[in-house]
């Protein structure tokens, strides 16, 4: 990609500016990279106009023709994996491995909706009336708003893009304006592969404008929305206009517990990798981490020595293992949080300030932070960090286990380490979110569907619940006794 130039929309096939620009900020030196154009509401309409315009075709083509597509993106996307990941790296601030992680999750995502939309996925009735067939079909939605977060770039806009189009929907997709980079890149794909002009549209911007207007816009028949939970619940709000059928993916602040029978070593191993890879802007991210009572101090010691040990660096730099935040303000978030965390009493184990020496100096890089003996209406484990900072619990009986996971207005994910099975799926069970692990954390697949409970979203993205988010379901009855109906004389 080439950065001098200035990023453009892509509506109704083709390459789009507008009067505004905006600056794309290297998180790990604070310094301007690269230009987008901003666009405006009036770009969502036209977006939605060429959407419109493109939908007959593409829901009535095969779906060898949109599996072909998908495939043929799902190459491209893999061909240029590199060049992607370095994007997000350059954009985002993760580190390139976490980077190549999400390219390849992203092919995966558009292989997986290639792959589906071809099986059986109706179903026959025998009704009350024996002279009745009831089928029932999955029609697309029709245009459908696509509005991302920034810590999964090109991910997020992977796993909103390809059930949409799979299912013969079309879309007005708007990536976070603090990294519009990899998507554009992405309908440089989309191009090259031949999509149809207007099938998928990028329109760029701040939330306040262009991401309002798609939660507002009467001409879209739904929102599909990743992002924080007060976003969610503005575009619930404004989606209630035209009854849009929308799809929430927010905010969490999940629960990793880890029972005394575990190995001690891969339970701190996991419970490090919950909270702090993708430098804990991670929607799932295991933020509070709930300890029996008999390994706590021990735990706690090992955590803190291996959580000060991780290599954190520029994202691009061989070897890091954790980059900078993703942008000033974000930063800003995150250490007020550790200060909040200080004056509610909870003890700093370790971290819990902004690294800014030598190199670090103008970038936006965090410490890995763990607060210990945090009490339940504590700010800090109540509340979405989105940093790394871990908030630390302790419990004595599994019931007490499960009443602090539970003790938060989130359910997104959630983890249990134990060696007894049987308690561990007990507990699992008992954890009032959407994804959970038992004796792991974090890994995510295309096939399995992705959600949460309570105040941590509405529906499911991936495998095949993620498919039915972009369907209508229609039942044809026939009638097989034609003739009069004889209601009237
Ligand atoms: P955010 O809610 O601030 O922004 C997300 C997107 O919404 C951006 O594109 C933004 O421009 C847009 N937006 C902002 N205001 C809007 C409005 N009024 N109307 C329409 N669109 C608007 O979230 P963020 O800071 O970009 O991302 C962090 C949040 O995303 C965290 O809460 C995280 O948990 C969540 N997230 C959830 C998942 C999941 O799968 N559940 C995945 C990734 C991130």
């Amino acid at each position: 990609m080439d950065f001098s130039k200035i990023g453009r929309m892509f509506i109704g096939g083709k390459w789009v500016s507008s009067n505004n620009t905006r600056e794309i900020i290297n998180p790990s030196n604070g310094k301007v990279f690269a230009k987008v154009y901003e666009g405006s509401p009036q770009d969502v309409k036209l977006s939605v106009k060429a959407a419109k315009e493109a939908f007959a075709q593409w829901s009535a083509a095969s779906v060898t023709y949109r599996a072909d597509m998908l495939f043929k993106i799902a190459d491209l996307i893999e061909k240029n994996s590199r060049e992607l990941a370095e994007i997000d790296t350059l954009n985002n601030g993760k580190p390139l491995r976490d980077s190549l992680g999400d390219v390849a999750d992203s092919v995966s995502c558009f292989r997986y909706y290639a792959g589906l939309i071809d099986k059986p996925l109706g179903q026959v009735y025998n009704v009350a009336d024996p002279n009745t067939q009831s089928i029932v079909v999955r029609e697309p939605i029709g245009v459908c708003g696509q509005i991302t977060p920034w810590n999964y770039p090109l991910m997020m806009a992977s796993w909103k893009l390809a059930p949409c189009l799979a299912a013969g929907n079309v879309s007005v997709f708007k990536p976070s304006e603090l990294t519009p980079l990899s998507a554009i890149r992405l309908f440089e794909i989309f191009e090259e592969a031949g999509l149809p002009a207007g099938v998928a549209n990028l329109a760029m911007g701040a939330g306040n404008t262009v991401g309002r207007e798609i939660s507002e816009n009467l001409e879209i028949d739904k929102v599909a929305f990743t992002g924080g939970t007060v976003t969610g619940r503005n575009i619930m709000r404004s989606a209630a206009e035209n009854m849009k059928n929308i799809s929430l993916e927010l905010g969490g602040k999940s629960p990793c517990i880890v029972f005394d029978d575990y190995d001690l070593d891969t339970a701190i191993d996991w419970a490090l990798f919950a909270i702090f890879c993708n430098q804990g802007e991670v929607c799932s991210a295991g933020s509070r981490l709930i300890l029996q009572d008999t390994i706590y101090d021990k735990f706690l010691d090992a955590l803190a020595k291996r959580a000060a040990a991780i290599k954190i660096a520029d994202g691009m730099q061989e070897g890091a293992e954790m980059g900078p935040l993703v942008s000033k303000e974000h930063l800003d978030k995150v250490l007020s949080y550790i200060e909040t965390g200080k004056k509610e009493g909870a003890r700093l184990v370790c971290g819990g300030f902004r690294i800014t020496e030598g190199s670090f100096a103008d970038g936006f890089f965090v410490a890995p932070t763990v607060f210990a003996d945090c009490k339940p209406d504590m700010k800090i484990v109540q509340d979405e960090i989105f940093g790394p900072v871990l908030a630390v619990q302790k419990f004595h009986t599994q019931q007490e286990a499960i009443d602090l996971a539970n003790n938060t207005k989130y359910g997104l994910a959630a983890g249990v380490f134990s060696n007894d099975i049987t308690r561990a799926l007990k507990v699992i069970k008992a954890v009032r979110a959407g994804i959970t692990w038992v004796n792991s954390y974090h890994p995510t697949f295309a096939q399995a569907p992705w959600g949460g409970f309570k105040q941590s979203g509405i529906g499911r993205e991936l495998g095949t619940f993620g498919l039915d988010e972009y369907t209508e379901v229609k039942q044809i009855n026939i009638n097989l006794a034609p003739g009069k109906v004889g209601w009237f004389a």
